[in-house]
């Protein structure tokens, strides 16, 4: 974590940052977006290739619709307009990993334009606008480690080059690295429940670049920018534009300007280094893609697009604290993942107090699993074990207690929480009440003192009792049927 020294905090009162992020987000297409290839991720170097991806002469691209679709659902899912007509533009510009030497992309007709999401943290939730989302083509890789001689080359892997791509490109609407973060967090969350990317930052399907500036408060030009790139995690993009921040307002204040560069953040050291400047900056020399038509998203395909559109993150916690009488903070838990919340109503619905369930999966369920470090999907009870073991605390057969014993043994033995439950022969809590009784005699007689002082008016004496029973009858006591018993033997 980067510290800002006071003079910047002070600084920050005099200066406002003006933030603006871009998003590549990896389409979880099976097969790239203008050739057959697979899209697989980790296969041997250069084997998912073909003509048209490694550019040719004489080759032809062919739009995968997939990629349409997917870019048009993740465009919706971020409130975009959808263009009926986008064009495809040659990027044209000359690096190894890029076989054409242009990338196919898009440029001044972009398929989805003036979206938003909604930020929370901030007591006026701001919405920061989304200029616009585009699909393009990815790039090649560059390898500069893990072969032999690996020292004095560079090797190149050709399997990404035409993998499908959208850019998602925001509004300079951020003033502070906390709403940048809580943005990409958001984002990932939405286009993780579309399902149209795995957003895996360490794969590179989700990459960012930061635009930063700072201006004195309240002037309206922005403030020259620079432009952080290739951030790859939310943490690392919210201490790079710490420390950019900082930087920035330093140069001004003592007298300096800041020059418009690409800058590489260094995670180790928390800092960023200029790579290249404005003047060495690219032309790309946009012009539109001559083999491809333009591309036409018309209503009833749009339409049809529209109905694949799931229930998306905010929309279904707020749904989840109505239909199940769930606090705000559960849902938050609950809809982590669209996997956990898909299974965890599966369950709640399959129970017969869907708030009980909310309370399992986040007290018992979710802690034990990060304590094992395994995900909702690997988890050994099952959203079937969870209801069941639900219903069985609900009509008394077991305790909390004896849940508790039995989900450890469930971790402990890999198994499902119904197995479990059948090879301990199905145990039920105590409510035998003469068995009880016996225990509570011997208990009043053995403590007279405490009887005395509930019987003086210290009612929470009670609990003292009902401890004792628990442990006497080794947590199988129906606590509610001790307590009942208890009151009565306790009132002589
Ligand atoms: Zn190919």
């Amino acid at each position: 974590m980067v510290t800002m020294p006071d003079s910047t905090v002070a600084a920050l009162a005099k200066y406002e940052p003006v933030i603006g992020l871009e998003v590549h987000v990896q389409l979880l297409t099976a097969t790239k977006i203008f050739c057959s290839c697979s899209t697989q991720f980790g296969a041997p170097p250069n084997t998912n290739v073909c003509p048209v991806c490694l550019g040719m002469p004489g080759v032809l691209p062919v739009l995968n619709r997939k990629a349409v679709e997917f870019a048009v659902l993740a465009a919706m899912s971020l409130n975009c307009r959808i263009n009926e007509t986008s064009i495809f533009a040659r990027k044209n510009y000359f690096y190894p990993d890029l076989p054409k030497g242009y990338q196919i992309s898009q440029y001044d007709k972009p398929l989805a334009e003036f979206g938003w999401i909604e930020l929370k943290q901030d007591a006026d939730k701001k919405k920061v606008g989304i200029t616009r989302i585009h699909l393009e083509e990815d790039a090649g890789k560059s390898l500069h480690e893990g072969f032999a001689d690996a020292a004095e080359k560079t090797a190149i892997d050709l399997n990404r080059t035409g993998v499908p791509l959208i850019e998602i490109v925001s509004e300079p609407d951020m003033s502070t690295p906390e709403q940048a973060y809580e943005y990409l967090t958001l984002l990932k969350e939405i286009i993780l429940y579309t399902g149209v990317s795995d957003c895996n930052m360490e794969e590179g399907s989700l990459r960012c670049d930061a635009n930063i500036s700072v201006r004195p408060r309240g002037q309206k030009e922005f403030g020259t920018k620079t432009e952080i790139k290739n951030v790859n995690s939310f943490r690392f993009v919210r201490e790079a534009l710490e420390y950019e921040i900082a930087r920035q307002i330093e140069v001004i204040e003592s007298g300096g300007k800041i020059t418009q560069e690409t800058r590489l953040y260094n995670p180790n050291e928390g800092k960023t280094y200029g790579m290249r400047s404005k003047e060495q900056a690219h032309d790309y020399r946009y012009f539109p893609e001559p083999d491809l038509l333009p591309l036409v998203v018309d209503e009833k395909w749009r339409g049809e697009i529209a109905k694949r559109l799931p229930e998306l993150p905010e929309a279904r916690r707020a749904r989840l604290v109505k239909d199940y009488g769930i606090t705000d903070y559960d849902a938050g838990v609950l809809t982590d993942s669209k996997e956990l919340v898909d299974q965890f109503e599966a369950a709640a619905k399959a129970a017969k107090n869907p708030k009980r369930v909310a309370n399992l999966v986040q007290g018992e369920l979710l802690g034990r699993l990060k304590a094992k470090g395994l995900h909702i999907g690997a988890s050994p009870v099952t959203m079937q074990g969870v209801a069941m073991s639900a219903d069985l605390v609900e009509s008394g057969a077991i305790s909390g207690k004896m849940l508790k014993d039995l989900y450890d043994l469930s971790f402990e033995r890999g198994k499902d929480f119904p197995v479990v439950y059948e090879e301990e022969g199905r145990p039920v809590q105590s409510s035998d009440t003469s068995a009880l009784e016996k225990i509570i005699d011997e208990l009043i007689t053995a403590n007279p003192k405490q009887v005395e002082q509930y019987r003086a008016g210290k009612k929470t004496m009670i609990g003292f009792f009902v401890g004792q029973v628990m442990k006497a009858s080794k947590g199988q006591a129906n606590p509610q049927i001790v307590n009942e018993l208890l009151a009565k033997k306790l009132e002589g």
